[in-house]
C-alpha cells in the first residue's frame, strides 16, 4: 500500500516532541491565543523572511481575511487562476468580488502571466496567483503589471511552504501570503490551521482586529470581524514540524526528482521546473493521455493516485452559469490530462520505482 501522503511515519518520528508539547499546553490551559501561537508566529516569520505572521483558522479563511483586511469588497474584480481549489475563488466571494479566471502556463500549470493585462478593467483590484503544487508562480511579470496598474498582489501559499523564486520565499513577495496548515500542506498541522504573513504593520494589525470578532481591546469592537484563531495545540505541532520543513521540503524534491528520472520516455509527461527558485512538490503531477488506464493499474497494485483539479474552477456547477462565455482551453485541456502520484518527504526509493513499474507496465 502505498498513500498519497503518509501522515503516520511523519508522527511517529516526531511523536516524542509533539506529544510532549500538546500535554504541557493542556496543562497550561491557554488554548486561545497562547505562547505557542506568537512563538509560532514569529518563527514562521523569520522562517520566510516576512515582518509579521498572523495565524488564522484555516487557509480559506487567511485567504477571506487577507482581502478583507486590504480593503477590497463589494464590486472588486480579483484576477486569479482556474486550476486551483475552490478555496481560492471562494474566498473573493465571500467578500463580495468577482474571481476573473484567466488561462494558465501549459507546462507549470499556474497562471500564465501573459492573460492578465487584457483582464484587468476598472473594476480590477487585485491579482492572486497561486503556487500550485509547491512551485511559485511566474512572479517578475506579474509584479511587473501590478505595479503598473496599481493592483494588489495577494498569494495564495497553500501548497507552498518553504518555496523560493530566486532569494525570496512566497509569502514574502506580495502584499499579503496565504498558508494553509490543513494535516497534508507541506506544513500541516493535525486538525485545521492557516496564516497570513505580510510586510505592513498596518495590514498585520487589521488581520488581528479581523481574526478576534473585530476587536483589539477586548469587549471593544471597532469593526464587524470573525472568530479566526489558530488554536495552541494546533501552534505547538507546528512549532515542531516547522523546525524540519526544510528537511522535508528536501525529501520531496528528492522524491520527485528521481520520479522524473524514472519515468522518462513512459506514457507520462514529469512535471516541469522552471528553474526559477525552489519548487517544493505539494503535489508530483504529470500529464498523460492514458489517465483511466494509469489509474486502474495503480490501484489494483494498492497504490494511491488522485486528480488535481478534475474542473477548472469556471467549469464548476457553482460558477458554470455565470462563466459560460469563457473558454480558457489551456486549464481545460490540463484538468483533462493531469493526475498526481504519491510524494511524501518519507517515501522510499524503493516505492518510487514500484510507482514507476507500474505506470510503465500500463
Ligand atoms: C488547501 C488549499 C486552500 C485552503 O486551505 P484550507 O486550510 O483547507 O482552508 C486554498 N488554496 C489552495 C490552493 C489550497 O490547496
Amino acid at each position: 500500500m502505498i498513500p498519497m501522503v503518509d501522515l503516520k511515519i511523519q508522527y511517529h518520528q516526531i511523536k516524542e516532541e509533539i506529544d510532549r508539547g500538546v500535554l504541557e499546553a493542556l496543562e497550561k490551559t491557554q488554548f486561545i491565543l497562547g505562547p505557542n501561537v506568537s512563538a509560532f508566529e514569529n518563527e514562521a516569520a523569520a522562517c520566510l523572511g516576512v515582518k509579521h505572521a498572523v495565524a488564522v483558522a484555516s487557509g480559506t479563511d487567511a485567504l477571506h481575511l487577507a482581502l478583507a483586511a486590504a480593503g477590497i469588497g463589494e464590486g472588486d474584480e480579483v484576477i486569479t487562476s482556474p486550476f486551483t481549489f475552490i478555496a481560492t475563488a471562494e474566498a473573493i466571494r465571500y467578500v463580495g468580488a468577482t474571481p476573473v479566471f484567466t488561462d494558465i502556463d501549459p507546462r507549470t500549470f499556474n497562471i500564465d502571466p501573459a492573460g492578465i493585462e487584457a483582464a484587468i478593467t476598472p473594476r480590477t483590484r487585485a491579482v492572486l496567483p497561486v503556487h500550485l503544487f509547491g512551485q511559485p508562480a511566474d512572479m517578475a511579470p506579474i509584479e511587473a503589471i501590478c505595479k503598473k496598474h496599481g493592483l494588489l498582489l495577494i498569494e495564495d501559499c497553500a501548497q507552498s511552504f518553504g518555496a523560493a523564486t530566486g532569494p525570496r520565499m512566497t509569502g514574502a513577495i506580495g502584499a499579503a501570503g496565504c498558508f494553509s496548515f490543513f494535516p497534508s500542506k507541506n506544513l500541516g498541522c493535525y486538525g485545521d490551521g492557516g496564516m497570513v504573513t505580510t510586510n505592513s504593520e498596518e495590514l498585520a494589525e487589521q488581520l488581528k482586529v479581523l481574526r478576534n470578532h473585530g476587536s483589539k481591546v477586548r469587549y471593544h469592537h471597532s469593526v464587524i470581524g470573525y472568530n479566526s484563531r489558530l488554536d495552541e495545540i494546533q501552534a505547538v505541532i507546528l512549532r515542531v514540524k516547522l523546525k524540519r520543513i526544510g528537511a522535508y521540503s528536501e525529501g520531496r524534491r528528492r522524491v520527485a526528482h528521481l520520479y522524473s528520472e524514472l519515468l522518462q520516455g513512459s506514457v507520462v509527461t514529469p512535471p516541469y521546473e522552471d528553474g526559477k527558485g525552489v519548487h517544493v512538490y505539494h503535489q508530483y503531477t504529470v500529464l498523460t493521455d492514458r489517465r483511466d488506464a494509469i489509474m486502474a493499474a495503480l490501484t489494483a497494485a494498492g497504490i494511491a493516485s488522485a486528480i488535481y483539479y478534475p474542473i477548472p474552477l469556471h467549469r464548476q456547477e457553482v460558477f458554470a452559469a455565470a462563466y459560460q462565455g469563457v473558454s480558457l482551453p489551456v486549464a481545460e485541456e490540463t484538468a483533462a490530462r493531469c493526475m498526481s502520484l504519491p510524494v511524501f518527504p518519507e517515501m522510499t526509493e524503493a516505492q518510487v520505482r514500484e510507482v514507476v513499474a507500474v505506470i510503465k507496465s500500463v
